[in-house]
């Protein structure tokens, strides 16, 4: 049987407690193996923003993994010298770990978008993609959050929100040419990195937004502080 893996990319910064509670969701009811954060460079929809150095967005994840025996962090985007694109990291993954089953995991607000995302057709047709609903972002039935794709796309939906887990048949699917994009609410964390971030700027507190050492990070280096 193929190990069954997590991929959660991101900006992460800071990774929040929004991004804990899916990834420990969908850990659960996909019996993964682990999950991978793995921090991008800086994805194209955010270049324009002032993005904090790759190496504290890694160091916040690692100590927000570091007591996590099945949450792990991934250098693959910030090691690669040509900045991938989440298909590219995906293929090498893919690659690389086989046997393998990678799940993507993406929030709403993400997979609203996604049809912006270099060869996104192929993202949803070749692995199996976890879509965790977001406090304020829009869904609605099926065709609200679907809408945007296509009917071959949309054949893929399997609609576990109303806290279903997954039926042991769909999680036994060992056929790769038949992933299924998962819609999900196990989670309803309405924590953002841009509130954690204009929470600092404002001097609230973040510890009810942040795990303690990302908080103390925080802190210490002084992050997202306007001179
Ligand atoms: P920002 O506020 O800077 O845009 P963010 O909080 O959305 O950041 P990202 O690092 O950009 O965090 O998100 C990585 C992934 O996690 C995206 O797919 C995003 O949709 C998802 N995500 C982030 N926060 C949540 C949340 N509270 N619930 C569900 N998914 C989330």
């Amino acid at each position: 049987m193929r190990r069954r893996i997590g991929i959660y990319g991101g900006t992460f910064d800071p990774v929040h407690n929004g991004h804990f509670k899916v990834a420990e969701a969908a850990l659960d009811a996909f019996a993964l193996d682990r999950m991978l954060f793995i921090p991008a460079f800086a994805p194209p929809h955010k270049r324009k923003q002032n993005i904090s150095s790759p190496f504290h967005r890694l160091a916040m994840l690692a100590l927000a993994t570091a007591d996590s025996p099945r949450m792990f962090v991934s250098t693959i985007e910030l090691e690669s010298p040509s900045r991938p694109y989440t298909i590219e990291t995906l293929g090498r993954l893919q690659a690389e770990l086989q046997p393998v089953r990678l799940f993507f995991v993406m929030g709403a607000d993400s997979f609203r978008d996604v049809t912006s995302w270099r060869e996104y057709e192929a993202i949803l047709s070749g692995y199996d993609v976890i879509v965790a609903t977001r406090p304020g972002s829009h869904v609605g039935g099926n065709g609200g959050i679907a809408g945007h794709l296509a009917p071959q796309l949309q054949k893929r939906i399997t609609d576990l929100r109303g806290a279903a887990y997954p039926s042991s048949r769909d999680l036994a699917n060992e056929d790769p040419e038949s992933p299924r994009i998962y819609l999900t609410d196990y989670v309803a964390v309405d924590v953002s990195a841009t509130g954690v971030r204009e929470a600092v700027e404002q001097g609230r507190s973040i510890d009810e937004m942040v795990p303690p050492p990302v908080a103390a990070y925080i802190e210490k280096y002084d992050l997202y502080r306007k001179t």
